[in-house]
């Protein structure tokens, strides 16, 4: 049985698989001194059309979290939504990497920051006994399921850029995103001003491991102490690597994230003819936010479905992944309509 709890209850994709096998092959050097890592290096760097400078770690609160402290010294704060994965699920990780740089939550529409809100947090206070704003950071796709358009981006960008500040992406779901908006990976990120790009791969079908992308080079300066210091260097880092070549040759990275995302349409679809059933967010990349009674709930639970509720106040978050079967969701599907019926 597949399950919507979430993009992480899926495997590992089978491109990544042959990749991590390939890469298991005699004796290499350890630290990210082998060809994977350079190979998967440069093959970022062609994905996005710029000469980035390219990080591995094993997970996302990690990637955040040093990128986040790579922008910022402990004096400075980082603006945020208020359903942000930095605040709402890292455990503090931002804070404690940065040595106490404090996350600035801000309200806005549908899980996305604008340019009014931030302009707001950032001209609130300017005197010695406020944490002085530094970074704004974007979740892409965002944690509601909904997808930033380049232009939203840029203007976000732009304002924080014209005040000083950094601009960091959660990309836990970049690849959702970049899917869903058919866009060119370099236009949604440092072409619309990201200087930081924390790139998931973990959700996207890979074993473990997230890639931060610094578009800026002069802010990664030191950053591989800081991994190292962090526990995040992996010794035998081909097998983190290599794996992103598996998805990156030959495009499976975008394949299977267009395929995630087509399955939340069909669930999306699906709960639009069941009676009970509220779509919270307009879903448009793999994430579906739907409010439903709670002994509808419960029934679903009962039938051995698995969701979260701790997400948008009371609504289930179903997540489709990379090998979310269309019988899985009709499924599920079933199962609502003879709930509610
Ligand atoms: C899953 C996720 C992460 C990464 O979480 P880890 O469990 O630390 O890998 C980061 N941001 C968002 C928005 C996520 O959904």
């Amino acid at each position: 049985m597949q399950h919507f709890a979430s993009d992480n209850c899926a495997g590992i994709c089978p491109e990544a698989l042959q990749a991590l096998l390939a890469a298991n092959d005699g004796h290499v050097p350890g630290y990210g001194e082998d060809d994977w890592t350079r190979r998967v290096s440069d093959r970022l760097r062609a994905l996005f059309e710029t000469d980035c400078d390219v990080y591995f770690v094993f997970n996302g609160t990690a990637a955040n979290s040093l990128a986040l402290a790579s922008l910022c010294q402990s004096y400075h704060s980082v603006i945020c939504h208020e359903l942000a994965h930095v605040e709402t699920d890292e455990c503090g990780g931002p804070e404690f990497f940065s040595n106490g740089s404090k996350l600035l939550t801000v309200r806005g529409e549908g899980g996305k920051l604008t340019p009014e809100a931030v302009r707001k947090t950032i001209t609130r206070r300017s005197d010695i006994h406020f944490p002085k704003p530094r970074v704004v950071t974007l979740t892409q796709a965002t944690e509601v399921g909904t997808v930033y358009r380049p232009a939203e981006v840029a203007a976000i960008a732009e304002l924080a850029h014209a005040h000083g500040l950094r601009v960091h992406m959660d990309g836990a779901r970049f690849c959702n995103a970049v899917a869903a908006l058919g866009a060119a990976p370099a236009e949604i990120t440092w072409r619309a001003g990201v200087d930081v790009l924390c790139f998931g791969g973990t959700k996207m079908g890979l074993p473990v491991g997230e890639a931060v992308v610094f578009f800026d080079r002069k802010l990664s300066e030191d950053f591989a102490w800081r991994c190292k210091q962090a526990g995040q260097l992996a010794s035998k880092m081909r097998f983190l690597s290599a794996p992103w070549l598996g998805m990156l040759e030959g495009g499976a990275w975008l394949r299977h994230a267009a395929h995630a995302n087509a399955m939340a349409q069909r669930l999306a679809a699906g709960l639009a003819a069941i009676p009970g059933a509220r779509l919270l967010f307009p879903v448009e990349a793999n994430g579906v936010f739907v409010a439903l009674p709670d002994s509808v709930q419960q029934g679903l639970r009962e039938r051995g479905w698995r969701f979260y509720t701790f997400i948008a106040a009371g609504g289930a978050r179903l997540m489709c992944a990379w090998d979310t079967q269309p019988e899985s969701v009709d499924a599920l599907l079933a199962d609502l309509r003879e709930l509610t019926s």
